[in-house]
């Protein structure tokens, strides 16, 4: 009997406030260099880091997100954060997709370098870190602070997260809302589908 080959799942989790070229581009740089089987996509539905910020509510930032990944046969959007009461916990998320997968899967939970810094302030970051790798990817403006989190995780915790580089894009959510609020334009920033949607429901302006 042939053995199955454990797949390579890639998990994708963000505010997506609204969802940018500059997330499709880091995912589609890391499905290909680690490879990934597939690319999950989950918004958070209430982001433990931005309680004290409005953000606009989860169902539309989950069909954002559908709307920006449609057509890519490897990513595929998950509603379960929406599906959880309180503070979307990565650590709670991960757990559920081990259920879900059992051993058949190895995890790479995609980040950005600012995010992957400040890991350690992250609900049960030791667990994440057994569960999954950390792909800290290339982010304009950031980088990886390892010192710090050399400071908070173990040696063989530390080796879990993994640095990659991937293309320095200068987009960040902040920067499209504020622009839209000041009636800039958002072309080629996010995709047309979602620039079309945020227009037709009035979001951020
Ligand atoms: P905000 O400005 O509201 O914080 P954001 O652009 O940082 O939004 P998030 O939803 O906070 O987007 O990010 C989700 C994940 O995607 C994080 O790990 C973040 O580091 C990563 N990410 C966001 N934008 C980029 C980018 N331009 N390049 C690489 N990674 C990114
Ligand atoms: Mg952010």
């Amino acid at each position: 009997m042939r053995a199955t080959r454990k797949k390579n799942i890639g998990i994708m989790g963000g505010t997506f406030d609204p969802i940018h070229l500059g997330h499709l581009i880091t995912a589609e740089a890391v499905r290909e260099q680690i490879p990934l089987d597939e690319v999950i996509f989950i918004p958070a539905a209430l982001p433990p880091h931005k309680l004290e910020r409005r953000v606009v509510p989860a169902a539309k930032r989950l069909f954002m997100t559908k709307l920006a990944i449609e057509g890519h046969p490897s990513f595929v959007l998950s509603d379960m954060e929406l599906k959880r009461k309180g503070p979307s916990y990565s650590s709670d998320t991960l757990r559920a997709l081990r259920r879900d997968y059992g051993e058949g899967a190895d995890f790479y939970f995609i980040t950005g370098a600012d995010a992957a810094s400040e890991l350690y302030t992250w609900h049960d970051a030791a667990y994440i870190l057994t569960v999954c790798q950390v792909v800290a990817t290339t982010r304009q403006g950031a980088t990886l602070d390892r010192e710090t989190l050399a400071r908070y995780f173990a040696p063989e915790l530390l080796q879990r997260i993994l640095p990659l580089e991937t293309p320095a894009i200068g987009i960040s959510s902040t920067d499209i809302r504020q622009r839209l609020k000041l009636g800039k334009s958002i072309r080629y920033l996010v995709p047309e589908a979602v620039a079309d949607y945020i227009y037709k429901e009035g979001l951020y302006s």
